[in-house]
């Protein structure tokens, strides 16, 4: 099962985008419809409302009128609260039902206008914002949907902001241009990332890494600090801290496009109780990287700053992405150990010295030079004995300016 979160400001165009989902077996999980479900006529949710705020609630056919009880609750902090406190746990509830009856090999898209609002982000693998500006929408609001002017601006006004919404975005749909454009962007997101995207998940296999540098994508913090976010929510406890590391992690470097991520635990046996959760984060584990396997041959999995003698000293577990839109590595290490600390170290210290920059991106540029003709040994060969040299340098910054980790 693969959960997509789907938002915009009113009047973005979401309706446009969950229809192309849905034309190609999306389960739609619609906020609004639900909300409106679980206070129907004989729902458990109106007789509730009737006795929080009285019959009054409630127009001649015994339905809810809905003007009445936003005047009740919106005059009021403390009836606000009891009202969401009633129809909240019902939606969530509701919303749970139709995932479940979804089965475990649905895409389930769950259109959330306030996600941005109520911080929901982070609990999606992939988030996708569909996007038009204010006036745009408030043109569309006027001639599409009948309101007024006042009322549209009024709505938009207390929702997110946009760059509350970039913020979060992990795709952006721009729908500047007719409904038939953007119904051709969703498409195009549907069939190459979000259908080999669930694929992926249900084979539990990671996408390849890229092997080539790029130059340094300025972008590449926020997108790890969405990834934190998302990994954060996800681990909860068990993780002690989580921190983007490796390359991307070191502003202005160029690197391979992928982001490096470590996962901090207390010990291993919490890294592999993380599986499941990562799994449906979108990212399954890749592999166990062991004490009891020989390190040449897991050379090509374990990084640098897992290199010692030592295994119980490069012991990790390794999560990567399954969106072929973002790779990205998981490191899971176990606090205190030297690569976990050496993996926070790194950045830091290429980061505050110009010269080290220069030298590890010359022996990055020799490494891949060398690796397109020998392969994953021979890129090894040239970066193991930088790194020698680094392990030592690093700690001996550290030591010099007081860093911690
Ligand atoms: P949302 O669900 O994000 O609030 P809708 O999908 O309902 O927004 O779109 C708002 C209104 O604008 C709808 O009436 C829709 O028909 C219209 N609309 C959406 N996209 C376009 C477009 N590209 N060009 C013109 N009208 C559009």
């Amino acid at each position: 099962m693969l959960r997509i979160g789907l938002t915009g400001g009113i009047g973005a165009g979401k309706s446009t985008v969950s229809a192309t989902f849905n034309r190609h077996g999306g389960v739609i999980v619609d906020g609004d419809v639900i909300a409106r479900e679980v206070v129907e006529p004989g729902t458990e949710g109106l007789t509730a409302l009737v006795e929080a705020f009285g019959p009054g609630i409630l127009l001649s056919d015994g339905s809810l009128d809905r003007p009445a009880l936003a005047a009740i609750a919106f005059s009021d902090d403390d009836k606000r609260a009891i009202l969401n406190g009633i129809v909240h746990p019902l939606v969530a509830r509701r919303r749970q039902e139709l995932i479940a009856a979804a089965g475990d090999d649905a895409v389930i898209i769950e259109d959330i206008p306030l996600l941005v609002e109520s911080q929901m982000a982070p609990m999606f693998p992939l988030v996708v914002v569909v996007h038009a500006d204010v006036e745009v929408r408030v043109a569309r609001l006027l001639t599409h949907r009948g309101m007024s002017e006042a009322d549209a601006r009024a709505r938009i006004a207390a929702q997110a902001t946009e760059p509350q919404r970039r913020d979060v975005a992990d795709v952006w749909l721009d729908n500047s241009g007719s409904p038939d454009d953007l119904a051709a962007q969703a498409l195009q997101l549907w069939e190459q990332r979000i259908l080999p995207f669930a694929d992926n998940i249900a084979a539990r296999r990671t996408v390849p890494s890229p092997t080539t540098l790029v130059p340094a994508d300025p972008t590449w913090a926020d997108q790890a600090q969405r990834i934190l976010a998302r990994l954060r929510t996800h681990c909860g406890h068990l993780a002690t801290r989580i921190d983007h590391i490796g390359s991307t992690a070191v502003a202005g470097l160029d690197a391979k496009d992928v982001i490096d991520v470590q996962v901090t635990v207390e010990s291993l046996a919490m890294a592999d109780e993380l599986a499941d959760s990562l799994l449906s984060a979108g990212y399954p584990r890749k592999e166990a990287i062991t004490a009891d396997m020989a390190k040449p041959d897991a050379r090509s999995t374990v990084t640098e700053f897992d290199r010692s003698d030592d295994p119980a000293l490069w012991e990790k577990r390794f999560h990567a992405s399954a969106d072929p839109g973002r790779a990205t590595n998981v490191h899971i290490r176990v606090a205190g150990r030297p690569n976990q600390q050496f993996a926070l170290l790194f950045p830091a210290w290429l980061s505050a010295d110009s010269e080290a920059r220069a030298e590890y991106l010359a022996v990055k540029r020799e490494a891949e030079r060398a690796g397109v003709e020998g392969g994953i040994d021979a890129y090894a060969d040239v970066k193991e004995p930088w790194f020698d040299t680094a392990y030592r340098r690093a700690w001996a910054w550290a030591d010099a300016t007081g860093w911690r980790p």
